[in-house]
């Protein structure tokens, strides 16, 4: 018999980062600035050779790299900018602590956002910060096209997207920046860390003041005669919150980045196995991505259908009982995936939409590492733990 497998543990560091550690605990280099061709500035070539950027810069955190984006774009103080309503408290914090006031856009239930709100918060605002949560790709043909229409610069939080396509290009690259996470629980695993990418010189060389680079210390950035000109222009003139990332991190993420391209693989492979049998059940439904969209889940997220809220918190007990913790985003009095729980933001809208998806949409862990036999232990637990609830199984259609 097949165990519950343990979703919370990551994939072991690939061994080719050890020698390199061992070498930093000998000469104690461990900051990024004391040398040109530190690991942190290696990572940073190599992750924008990876997405196809000319820019990278290697930070702290995605939170971290969210609020240098938004400081890089010179945004007015209070300026307004559009978040989904749909995504991790750190997300609207980045915006607050960046002196801007987030304004909330509906999601649907199939936890992308709803594009006809997006276009109805549009007017008055001053930038977009786009969260691929969960790896969810909204549709960014449409918000591209409605941003650029309007000249207001998009920002992509894809903190839990790397490895997505849209259209076949890489999520992350197609607004004006483009955020990820190496948090433990994201493709790429250093416990924590962030990096954003770009085309846009002068948006990079404010970035990287900001994140730290203070005095000269830019000119051991990789540097072209745009970043340069970029540099003259800004050095000075900007504030440094020093939230770099330290070459203990890189060293630990540089020999991941070849394994994206199975763990994107495995991830999809494990997901679409699970929701195919999640989706035969008349209680479970995982919603379709969207056509141009090709995922790289590490998790699972579906929708109860025709639960009532006791009957969704027996839904979520009865998993937990055969073994699969699952997290319903709105059911608990913290989750900070819960838009009502942002109590930071002072007013919170009223979004029934969202807060009807998030009081129904059950999140799973589904790390690329499990095996068939594990992932049939978390499809048999979800579909029998509705049954618990619900009943006898409803022949589909009947
Ligand atoms: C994890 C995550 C963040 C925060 O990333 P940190 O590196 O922990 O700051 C932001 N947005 C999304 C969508 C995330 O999944």
């Amino acid at each position: 018999m097949t165990l519950a497998p343990n979703v919370y543990d990551a994939e072991p560091i690939p061994e080719a980062a050890r020698a390199e550690i061992d070498r930093m605990l000998q000469n104690g280099d461990l900051f990024r600035y004391t040398a040109e061709e530190s690991p942190v500035a290696l990572l940073e070539k190599e992750f924008a050779e990876v997405l196809g950027t000319k820019y990278a810069l290697a930070v702290a955190s995605c939170s971290a790299a969210l609020f240098l984006s938004l400081r890089a774009l010179d945004l007015p103080r209070g300026a307004k900018v559009l978040i989904p309503a749909f995504t991790f408290a750190a997300v609207p914090s980045s915006v607050v602590h960046a002196d801007c006031v987030p304004v909330l856009v509906d999601v649907k239930d199939n936890y992308r956002i709803d594009i006809a709100d997006f276009e109805a918060k549009l007017d008055g605002a001053d930038a977009v910060l786009i969260s691929h949560m969960r790896g969810h790709t909204s549709d960014m043909d449409a918000i591209m096209a409605l941003a650029e229409a309007r000249g207001l610069p998009v920002i992509e939080d894809a903190a839990h997207s790397l490895g997505t396509k849209w259209n076949g290009r890489n999520i992350g690259t197609l607004g004006r920046i483009g955020c990820f996470s190496f948090q433990s629980y994201k493709l790429l695993n250093a416990g924590e860390g962030g990096i954003l990418v770009t085309d846009d010189a002068n948006l990079v060389a404010r970035a990287v003041i900001m994140s730290g680079a203070y005095e000269h210390n830019w000119k051991k950035h990789k540097h072209d005669a745009d970043l340069l000109a970029a540099f003259a222009r800004w050095q000075n003139q900007l504030p440094l919150y020093n939230t770099r990332l330290n070459n203990l991190s890189a060293a630990i993420i540089r020999p991941q980045l070849n394994e994206i391209p199975r763990r994107v693989q495995d991830g999809r492979r494990n997901h679409d196995y699970v929701a195919a049998q999640l989706n035969a059940s008349a209680w479970l439904t995982v919603p379709d991505p969207l056509g141009p969209e090709e995922r790289a889940p590490d998790s699972i997220q579906f929708n109860l259908v025709g639960f009532d809220d006791a009957e969704t918190l027996a839904f979520q007990d009865a998993a937990a009982r055969r073994g699969v913790k699952v997290q319903v985003f709105g059911m608990s009095d913290d989750n900070a995936r819960a838009f009502w729980n942002w109590q930071f933001l002072g007013e919170v809208p009223e979004l029934p939409q969202t807060r009807a998806m998030l009081s129904r949409a059950c999140d799973a862990r589904l790390p690329a590492r499990l095996r068939r036999a594990e992932l049939d232990f978390v499809a048999q637990a979800l579909t029998s733990a509705a049954e618990d609830v619900k009943g006898e199984a409803l022949a589909y259609g009947t």
